[in-house]
């Protein structure tokens, strides 16, 4: 756990789940995402309740036992320290909110896109705020809008409606509730954090589901861990299979230009998957700053790879589009092969096992051409 968190620090997501245990405490779990897209489990939590003082005993933990994994990180790569970011994916829960925000006050938090909308659905009702039928499906209508905006700009044009239409009650609870943390909900603000284009926490409930899968419901302590810990061997090496894939599986589709190949060889598939379609598109949207080397938009902040944009950049100035210096290191093949522990082990042949020699013999037709 330590060494991936090590390489891949900048994204944690948090989340929780129930019913797993007879004595009914939640299950905490943190991951990250590594360089090809895979999800690495960081951390456990069961905890007996939630109180603010518990949920700050774990995250202190978390920080006690990973911050000097990070530290040592940026101490390393002392060039890129402007750019790790911290992001903690949770529920609109107030009191996670207000744990993790001092514990870790260089994070940006982003909030699940999933469980914004889910709660907008659960307060903004008639019986709660005490509104029409039709002027809550407006409102929600408005505030959905908003969810989707990608900029400031855009939000703000969207609000001047938001408040124009909206009545009374729902304007006090938005603007005392989420107005002022847009840049934690807003999909195109929340990219601005460096969150890999994650808006919602759907990594967390892949792995939830796993276990819900696995595990039964209510099951006593003992018994849990078992399980758990065998998911999480098949879950590990389930990623190890994808990582030695990641070496041995070439593409067959040819590559439109060298640019392309450049690209294909320096980042790992998922990554170079995301940088071939900023490569084969043409977009010309307004976009208020672009250079050669940075843009102001969502996926550029988001990913930290070359976008549409860039490239467009690059066209105009006639360059070639192939930098090296343009994505972030962590998307590369070499740090991706340096980070994997499978790649690190010694191989070892299974054992019973004894190397074969083929004696390979040239082909017949070779042969006969020469007696001919
Ligand atoms: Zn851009």
């Amino acid at each position: 756990m330590k060494e991936e968190f090590q390489a891949f620090s900048e994204m944690v997501c948090a989340d929780a789940t129930y019913k797993l245990i007879d004595i009914k405490i939640p299950l905490y779990v943190l991951l990250i995402e590594d360089d090809n897209g895979r999800s690495e489990i960081t951390a456990f939590g069961l905890f007996v309740n939630e109180q603010r003082e518990t949920l700050e005993w774990f995250f202190n933990k978390y920080k006690e036992c990973y911050l000097a994994c990070s530290m040592t990180r940026v101490f390393i790569t002392d060039k890129s320290l402007s750019i790790i970011i911290i992001i903690i994916f949770l529920y609109l829960d107030m009191k996670e909110r207000t744990v993790i925000k001092p514990l870790f006050p260089q994070c940006r938090l982003v909030i699940c896109l999933f469980h914004t909308l889910r709660t907008f659905n659960l307060v903004i009702t008639c019986e709660k705020l005490g509104i029409t039928p039709d002027e809550r499906d407006r409102s929600k209508g408005i505030i959905e809008k908003l969810r989707y905006c990608k900029s400031e700009r855009e939000y703000q044009d969207m609000y001047t409606i938001f408040l124009s239409e909206a009545p009374h009650a729902v304007k006090n609870y938005f603007i005392k509730n989420w107005h002022d943390i847009r840049e934690e909900w807003v999909t195109g603000l929340a990219f601005n954090s460096g969150n890999f284009l994650n808006a919602t926490n759907n990594r967390l409930e892949s792995f939830n589901s796993k276990l819900k899968s696995v595990i039964p419901i209510f099951l006593n302590l003992s018994d849990f861990f078992k399980q758990l810990f065998v998911i999480l061997k098949c879950v590990r090496s389930e990623r190890d299979n994808k990582t030695i894939g990641v070496i041995q599986k070439h593409p067959t589709k040819k590559f439109k230009n060298d640019d392309e190949y450049k690209y294909y060889k320096l980042l790992t598939p998922y990554e170079f998957n995301y940088l071939k379609q900023s490569l084969s598109i043409t977009d010309n949207s307004n976009v208020l700053c672009t250079t050669l080397t940075v843009c102001s938009c969502g996926f550029f902040n988001s990913m930290k790879l070359p976008c549409i944009h860039i490239f467009n950049k690059w066209i105009s100035t006639n360059n070639c589009l192939y930098d090296e210096k343009l994505c972030d290191k962590r998307w590369t093949r070499n740090y991706y092969y340096m980070s994997q522990t499978i790649l690190k082990e010694p191989l070892m042949p299974c054992e019973g096992e004894t190397p074969v020699f083929v004696d390979v013999q040239p082909k017949i037709s070779k042969i006969i051409n020469k007696i001919i």
